[in-house]
């Protein structure tokens, strides 16, 4: 089996967001790994399967998570800090203490519910990187911004100030970004193929400006009301290398479905 560091790793991953108690969320990742056909788990240039479930659920979920099993393990967010006075936070040693092998950072929903910054989720990014997790980063644009055409500067913007901490030496095959448009999370209306292609094309052309060779190899995953109807056509596009999946990773078949899109597209 590989390290899964490879350049331009294919990678789906499931957010279950704030979804399934402990034995839903068991019984889940363990319908899926039964499922799951063996020779998208083996093969060195295949799809990497992850999930993210509650905090309280990860360690429900380990018997079927790596090393154990043949999921990765996400948490949905991580404190910048270590450990200390505060109150509700979780911090990276702790959540790879619960069998975590990383974290999505900078969710839309975090930043709009939550009233994270982009200060603020740079300094996720580098903790939880410096703490040996993956980190699948979330950038995206509000509706009304794509709506004036600044989707381009505002994405590049955010992922400027999310790797503003970063040494060169961090962008590496632990570091995913993810390109979710705040308007087509939750909303059954994904981004047009062409539309999400030439965003990951422009991501990839910043980073390898940026890092060089170090950038171009990073995996962008699309996510956004990705579905068993619209993975295919989505892989195909170019510049995606998977996604990030909400709704429909709740379910197995269409969470399935969607893996076989991005193994064989
Ligand atoms: C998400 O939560 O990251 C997401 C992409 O949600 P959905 O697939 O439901 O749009």
């Amino acid at each position: 089996m590989n390290t899964f560091d490879e350049p331009r790793a294919r990678w789906v991953v499931g957010n279950w967001k704030q979804h399934l108690l402990r034995a839903q969320a068991e019984t889940l990742a363990g319908t899926l790994v039964g499922q799951l056909p063996d020779e998208l788990l083996d093969r060195d240039d295949t799809v990497h399967v992850g999930i993210a479930p509650t905090f309280v659920a990860l360690d429900a979920v380990r018997p079927w998570t790596r090393p154990a099993g043949p999921l990765w393990l996400f948490a949905q967010n991580c404190a910048a800090q270590e450990s200390g006075a505060f109150t509700g936070e979780v911090g990276p040693t702790m959540l790879k203490d619960a069998g975590a092998n990383g974290a999505i950072i900078g969710h839309s929903e975090r930043r709009s519910h939550f009233g994270e910054g982009d200060a603020l989720i740079a300094s996720k990014v580098r903790g939880a990187l410096d703490a040996g997790l993956r980190v699948i980063l979330c950038v995206g644009e509000p509706l009304e911004v794509r709506r004036a055409g600044n989707h381009e500067a505002h994405v590049l913007a955010q992922l400027t100030q999310a790797l503003s901490h970063l040494k060169p030496e961090h962008i590496n095959g632990r570091l995913i970004i993810a390109y979710e448009p705040v308007w087509a999370i939750g909303t059954g209306v994904a981004a047009t193929p062409g539309d999400a292609s030439t965003m990951h094309n422009r991501i990839r052309t910043w980073l390898t400006a940026h890092y060089g060779q170090s950038g171009a190899d990073r995996s962008l995953l699309y996510g956004g009301s990705v579905k068993p109807g619209n993975a295919a056509e989505l892989m195909a596009a170019g510049d995606i290398d998977g996604f990030l999946v909400g709704g429909a990773s709740l379910d197995a078949a269409s969470f399935l479905s969607i893996i076989q899109s991005a193994a064989t597209e």
